[in-house]
């Protein structure tokens, strides 16, 4: 499927970005466990200069039997926190029933969980619901969390069943992608896949989720430093009264002291809003121009590899000759792999790199 051709005109962001140029901050728990937990937890985060508070009412878990979450018992609670403070209260919505009774409550922001974004039938279901509120003149502002695999499409259509219902203030959220096995975050970043749907839906606002992606407290500051350089426009962050008691998501939730510290050093942060100097943006365009000039040198290179490649092709035609030799391909991996080493280029990124060569190669050599 192409998504080049779809038209996101009249797409907002879901929130308004702060005028100095900061990142946007949602915080909350997890999860609302008691009316004390939530309020307490508000009230520390609204000194911390939050303007957003998110907190799970229906929480999707991957084991039955753990904690699924309040439900609609907390509501009231988002509502004191909202007259308490004056943040905005978001939680998150997994089937039409969750979305009536956070709208009927006046929740101000919704948002969908991995685990949602990844089944087109639920998202349309939620959408066809969310029309019913627009079309009575309610506002509904939505936040698409990445689905749990990395598939920019997947996510891209969640937006769109959305937009196509009528929903106009829509941001994504970027939570990192399940992954087997050992590793060192909870959810890996694949950071070129938020950068894929930013290319797709032009002018997406699009927010990290350090708390998802880490997985554990260590992880969360240097996760949302990387994605306030690499121009995030804001970050979601899971915060607790007392993490270590929190029912869900224990290990990865900060206080809101914690948060409050992480955002003081954060502003001291090269951020991209803010700290371009003339100076450095001279020299970052100096670099970009040396960046452009390298790949079309590398554009050059590849053209004549494969005008030789077809070379190679019409010659092991007319000889009659299997169009891939094993030996050779092995021995072309090996010597380059080798030479790429002193080159301090990883192996890894360099078989990548001559494997999808090579496969272009095998389809430039093949007949037409
Ligand atoms: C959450 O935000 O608490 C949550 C369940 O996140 P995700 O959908 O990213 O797993
Ligand atoms: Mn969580």
């Amino acid at each position: 499927m192409s998504n080049n051709d779809i038209d996101f005109g009249e797409l907002r962001p879901a929130l308004e970005a702060p005028a100095d140029g900061s990142p946007i901050i949602i915080a909350g728990p997890c999860g609302a466990e008691s009316r004390e937990q939530v309020i307490e937890t508000a009230a520390g985060l609204a000194e911390a200069g939050v303007r957003v508070f998110r907190c799970g009412l229906w929480k999707p878990r991957t084991m039955p039997g753990c904690f699924e979450g309040v439900g609609e018992a907390g509501l009231p609670w988002l509502r004191e926190v909202r007259e308490q403070t004056g943040m905005l209260i978001a939680t998150e919505v997994a089937t039409p029933a969750h979305l009536r009774t956070a709208l009927d409550a006046g929740t101000d922001l919704l948002w969908l969980g991995a685990r949602t974004t990844v089944n087109p039938f639920l998202v349309q279901e939620i959408a066809d619901a969310a029309t019913e509120y627009i079309k009575r003149g309610a506002r509904v502002r939505f936040l698409v969390k990445n689905p749990v695999n990395p598939d920019v499409d997947l996510w891209i259509g969640a937006i769109q069943r959305l937009y196509n219902a009528g929903v106009r203030e829509i941001s994504a959220v970027h939570r990192g992608f399940s992954a087997y096995g050992a590793k060192k975050y909870r959810n890996p970043p694949q950071w070129p896949v938020p950068i894929e749907l930013g290319r797709h839906v032009k002018g997406i606002q699009i927010i990290c989720d350090p708390s998802h992606i880490g997985g554990s407290r260590e992880l969360v500051e240097p996760l949302a430093r990387e994605a306030l350089r690499m121009g995030f426009a804001g970050l979601i962050i899971e915060c607790h009264r007392d993490p270590e008691k929190a029912l869900s998501d224990a290990r990865q939730q900060l206080t809101p002291s914690d948060l409050a510290a992480m955002l003081r050093r954060l502003s001291a942060a090269p951020s991209s809003a803010t700290t371009d100097s003339d100076a450095a943006s001279a020299e970052l365009a100096a670099l970009r121009e040396r960046i452009d000039a390298v790949d079309d040198s590398i554009m050059e290179l590849l053209s004549r590899r494969m005008e030789i490649a077809r070379a190679i092709g019409s010659l092991k035609e007319s000889r009659n000759m299997p169009l891939l030799q094993r030996a050779r391909y092995d021995s072309l991996i090996t010597s380059r792999v080798n030479s790429a080493e002193a080159l301090g280029l990883s192996d890894a990124f360099v078989r990548k790199f001559l494997e999808t060569v090579h496969e272009e190669s095998l389809r430039q050599q093949l007949p037409k």
